[in-house]
């Protein structure tokens, strides 16, 4: 029977494929009694055997589509599955004490994660999270339940799933995975921002997608309006093939832009630049007309790995970057771990509120080791291209003169050993935090530039966290509130000759543009597949009128009266 579920749309477009689950299998069992040893010990070889010829495959499969380090996890896996170390005393505790596979594997592979867990040695602790994997897969053969995985599809499908962490969203292949679908998160989860990057057409936040949705069913994505057609009729489908249809003839209209400036019906340029997380995106800047780049998330490159990346490897991804762009700016954020992007590897405590907690430049300043490798490896790459360097989460300026701090001396080591580091870069910070809005004045008499990370400064400023449905009715991006802070940092930079920019998602949305353009934001940064459509918005608005609606709409009360007033102002 065909449904219709709705969420919020997280990436625009429509995808039209058959289901595909990667939701948490359910390998729960019972303890048993066993009278038959031998045959226990051979069902339970089977499902050893089993499992490893299926890692087999899929480290092949990793190696060909992803290289040698990712085959290299499952490698490890295999290494597990044959080691006496770990199969002896499970076949042993059949035998002996007479129970079923499933209770003496789980028991004893317990007992190994709990030890080497505790060891104070990141190699050991790798190991346990080896063992976990690896016991999961050889309980779902038991228990004859099937485990996804979502690099094994040979066909076109929606992933349907309960949440995608950034580094699942990571290791999707843009080849058969054509859009998907979450029960929870919200337009800014990071899952969603990838979705865009790599335009996937997504629906998040439905509440219901993966009680409602069976593997195969026939799904449509529709990334537009947030809808989520389950096995629609004929008339439906070829409605939406039609809208496809429709989608792309827009698209290709934008694409027309593509070597265009950005400039305002009375002659205001304005930059748009794009939002990157790896040099892979650097084709799509291109493809879409980016300006520059407003914000490198450079936390991708440490995350769906082992362990951190070396000074070199990145300085030949931030090189890469710089050349790629040419003599356009490239503004590389600073590592931004923390909230929904975890790093397994650094073996952080779990927090209670990991959003307000020990992430991005909290934890730069405390592992400065960790900083000062990121920094050696952008000072190094500065002679390559037009780099500015920004800091994310800053709360207060000693945070900021610390890490600018800590900057200047990698710089003075690297000018002492001969290597040679441009003279030109503007050191930045983004503001994502209401305290820094608000101290604003101060700040911009130290920082060369403000990047506007509206993503967290809505959800602090609202106390409604990004990532939840259930508040995302107060995630409200016109509020006031917002558009008076955000009036408040652009002022700021403004008076002391300094430029600001925004890189939160607010950037690219056409209900903020004509306010933001009317407040005199310099650098719109978004999805580098919003930039088109962006470009052909603001050549039909007047600089001049939309500073008279964004005084108009800083006077307002509500989000809702606020889109009312845009949307009569702009003839939307
Ligand atoms: C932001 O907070 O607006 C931002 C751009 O950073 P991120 O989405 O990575 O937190
Ligand atoms: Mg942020």
């Amino acid at each position: 029977m065909s449904s219709l579920l709705k969420g919020i749309a997280a990436s625009n477009g429509i995808a039209i494929a058959k289901a595909y689950r990667l939701v948490e299998p359910d390998l729960s069992f019972e303890k048993r009694t066993i009278e038959n040893v031998d045959e226990e010990v051979s069902r339970f070889h089977k499902a050893v055997e089993t499992s490893k010829s299926e890692l087999e495959a899929i480290k092949d499969k990793a190696r060909e589509d992803l290289g040698e380090d990712k085959a290299a996890i499952f490698e490890a896996h295999l290494l597990v599955l044959s080691d006496p170390e770990l199969l002896s005393p499970i076949e042993d505790k059949v035998k002996t004490e007479k129970v079923n596979a499933e209770f003496a594997l789980k028991e004893t592979a317990d007992m190994f994660i709990m030890m080497f867990e505790q060891m104070d040695n990141e190699y050991m602790k790798e190991r346990a999270a080896d063992i976990r994997d690896v016991t999961k897969r050889v309980l779902a053969h038991l228990l004859g339940v099937q485990v996804s995985n979502p690099s094994m599809v040979t066909e076109e499908v929606i992933i349907i799933a309960e949440d995608l962490t950034p580094s699942d969203t990571a290791q999707l292949n843009r080849q058969y995975v054509k859009g998907f679908t979450t029960d929870i998160g919200g337009r800014t989860s990071h899952s969603a921002i990838m979705a865009r990057s790599m335009e996937i057409p997504a629906v998040v936040g439905t509440k219901t997608v993966t009680s409602t949705i069976n593997n195969g069913d026939l799904i449509i994505v529709d990334g537009l309006n947030g809808e989520i057609h389950i096995n629609p009729t004929e008339e439906v489908l070829d409605q939406y093939k039609q809208m496809a249809l429709d989608y792309e003839k827009q698209k290709a209209e934008w694409a027309k832009l593509v070597n265009e400036k950005t400039v305002s019906k009375d002659g205001k340029h304005v930059e748009l630049a794009a939002n990157i997380g790896t040099p892979q995106d650097l084709e799509g800047v291109i493809n879409n007309g980016g300006e520059g780049v407003g914000l490198y998330r450079t936390e991708f490159l440490y995350m769906g790995r082992d362990e951190l990346p070396s000074e070199e490897e990145q300085f030949n991804s931030y090189k890469a970057v710089l050349q790629g762009m040419g003599d356009k700016p490239v503004v590389v954020r600073t590592l931004d771990i923390g909230g929904d992007k975890e790093l397994p590897y650094l073996n952080l405590p779990k927090e209670m509120n990991p959003f307000l907690g020990y992430r991005a430049i909290r934890l730069c300043l405390d592992e400065q080791s960790i900083f000062r490798t990121q920094l050696r490896a952008l000072l190094r790459a500065s002679s390559f291209g037009n780099l500015k360097i920004m800091f994310p989460m800053i709360s207060n300026l000693t945070e900021f003169r610390e890490a600018k701090a800590i900057l200047e001396e990698e710089k003075q080591k690297l000018q002492n050993e001969g290597t040679s580091v441009s003279e030109h870069i503007e050191i930045g910070i983004m503001v994502e935090i209401p305290s820094t809005a608000v101290l604003a004045d101060v700040f911009a008499k130290e920082v060369d530039f403000f990047s506007i990370g509206t993503n967290d400064l809505i959800q602090y400023t609202m106390a409604a966290d990004r990532m939840n449905e259930k508040v995302s009715y107060l995630y409200q991006p016109y509020n006031p509130a917002i558009l008076r802070l955000v009036k408040m940092v652009i002022d700021a930079a403004h008076k002391e000759g300094k430029w600001a920019g925004m890189c939160g998602e607010m950037a690219g949305d056409e209900i903020a543009i004509p306010i933001l353009l009317g407040l005199g934001l310099d650098e719109f940064s978004m999805s580098a597949t919003s930039i088109l459509k962006a470009r052909s918005q603001i050549r039909l608005l007047d600089q001049k009128q939309m500073e008279s609606l964004a005084q108009e709409v800083l006077q307002l009360d509500t989000n809702e009266s606020v889109i009312e007033t845009v949307k009569k102002y702009t003839n939307m």
